[in-house]
């Protein structure tokens, strides 16, 4: 389903907004140079902007996406809007010359003419010049789209010549989406809100998934909050028996300590401020409820600042057992 100008602006809200107050404004460059990581909605952007310059019941910036034309764009149809993508390892001459000819020859159903060029830093020298002179044609009522994930491999000549767009990295509530959409099997949303603080990066976070290792350390950290809450005194043994059995290694203890983290982060965040989004637990969570309530707010900021210290303190190759006891010890 593809997501109209309202939703993309939740993932990318500052080129959202620039670029609709061009469209209003009906001030859009000839040449767009978007650059941004993988996965920041770079084809997105690209294909919104085609809809909205074609569609035909545009309402304000949101185009249609019903009208014959929305239609043709969104199966990659439109004889106006052309996609180029590397051949191999780059953008060869010839596919630059072949949009020149196809633009110069074709009938025009609009006059309006949108290509967009994907890895545009694959174009060497020469094929970006042709393309400049072909940008640069003035008969032409042409937007050109490049798009980047690696802006400094653009030449300078290109740069110039374009109205350059930043896509900024995605943040966790985007990407838990972008997980949950995936529809994996038992990746519901509470997981995905974990491994949304984690990682922002899917192939990793579907790795955590599977792996499963990830909810175990969940439950450790559960049950330490259960025993600094019920049995105090029993804490050290808790270290031994518990922490130290089901994290075996150092990145398993960083892990932990992540967790740890996210936790106390939670339950700051929701003395403060009932309405912030929850990432370790669950909102209907009783114990969380219990905690809230148990751990002052002087306490809990505490725990955070000797966590932090932990973390470092293993980068640092102290004993993880030493860490962890330290760590819990002080709580
Ligand atoms: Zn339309």
């Amino acid at each position: 389903m593809m997501q109209g100008w309202q939703e993309f602006s939740e993932i990318q809200p500052l080129a959202t907004k620039m670029l609709q107050q061009s469209i209003l404004k009906n001030r859009l460059a000839h040449a767009y140079l978007i650059q941004g990581e993988r996965g920041t909605g770079k084809k997105q952007l690209a294909k919104l902007l085609a809809l909205t310059l074609f569609c035909e019941n545009r309402q304000g910036v949101e185009p249609c996406m019903t009208c014959s034309n929305c239609k043709r764009i969104l199966s990659n149809n439109h004889p106006d809007v052309h996609w180029i993508k590397p051949e191999g390892v780059m953008i060869r001459n010839e596919q630059i010359d072949y949009l020149r000819k196809e633009f110069a020859f074709s009938t025009l159903e609009s006059s309006h003419k949108v290509y967009v060029i994907e890895q545009a830093e694959t174009m060497n020298t020469h094929a970006a010049n042709r393309l400049l002179k072909f940008l640069e044609e003035p008969t032409l009522q042409s937007t050109a789209i490049l798009l980047t994930d690696n802006s400094h491999a653009i030449l300078p000549t290109i740069r110039s010549r374009c109205q350059i767009i930043d896509l900024k990295p995605l943040d966790e509530a985007h990407f838990q989406k972008t997980l949950l959409e995936l529809n994996v099997e038992t990746l519901d949303e509470t997981k995905s809100r974990l491994l949304s603080a984690l990682t922002t990066n899917v192939d990793e976070a579907l790795e955590m998934h599977e792996e499963g290792k990830i909810y175990e350390i969940k439950n450790v950290v559960i049950e330490l909050f259960q025993v600094l809450m019920h049995r105090y005194d029993e804490r050290f043994l808790f270290v031994h028996e518990k922490w130290l059995a089901v994290l075996t290694d150092r990145a398993e203890q960083q892990l932990g300590l992540d967790l740890l983290m996210l936790a106390c982060r939670d339950l700051i965040r929701h003395q403060v401020d009932r309405e912030q989004p929850l990432t370790f637990f669950a909102e209907d969570d009783e114990l969380f409820e219990q905690l809230i309530i148990h751990f002052t707010n002087k306490q809990l900021v505490n725990m955070l600042r000797l966590i932090l210290e932990a973390k470092q303190k293993l980068m640092q190759f102290v004993h993880p057992t030493l860490v962890i006891e330290q760590l819990i010890l002080q709580f």
